[in-house]
């Protein structure tokens, strides 16, 4: 079995409501919530961070990119607007190396930080 957290959930090993999925993309709600709409934008194939991506797999970003916009559509926040984001590797804040797209809305989102 997969040791990969994400990969289990998409498995079905871990049982998790996916709130869209397709042929190469499921999403599924944040487990701690960081705005009122946070969900997880997800490959199927396991690929660790962002910077795995090119060539064969730079269309990944796309799909992670259109599901969520559907996702944003569908809950009702896609004209106040959302933020979408993507760490990468342990300086950019990732956790979980199983690349993902976090779409957080539902509130108005805080400027950056530095
Ligand atoms: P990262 O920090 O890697 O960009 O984001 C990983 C996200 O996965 C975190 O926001 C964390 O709350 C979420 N997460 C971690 N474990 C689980 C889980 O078992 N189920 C769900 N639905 N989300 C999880
Ligand atoms: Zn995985």
């Amino acid at each position: 079995m997969s040791e990969c957290l994400f990969c289990r959930i998409i498995a079905g090993t871990l049982p998790t409501e996916f709130v869209y999925e397709d042929e190469h993309v499921v999403a599924f709600r944040d487990i701690n919530p960081a705005a009122p709409v946070h969900v997880l934008v997800v490959p199927r194939a396991h690929i660790e961070t962002v910077a795995d991506l090119g060539g064969d797999t730079a269309g990944i970003m796309s799909r992670l990119t259109a599901a969520a916009n559907r996702i944003a559509r569908d809950a009702g926040i896609h004209n106040g607007g959302y933020r979408l984001i993507v760490n990468c590797g342990r300086d950019g804040g990732q956790t979980v190396f199983h690349l993902h797209m976090h779409l957080l809305g539902g509130r108005q989102m805080p400027e950056l930080a530095a």
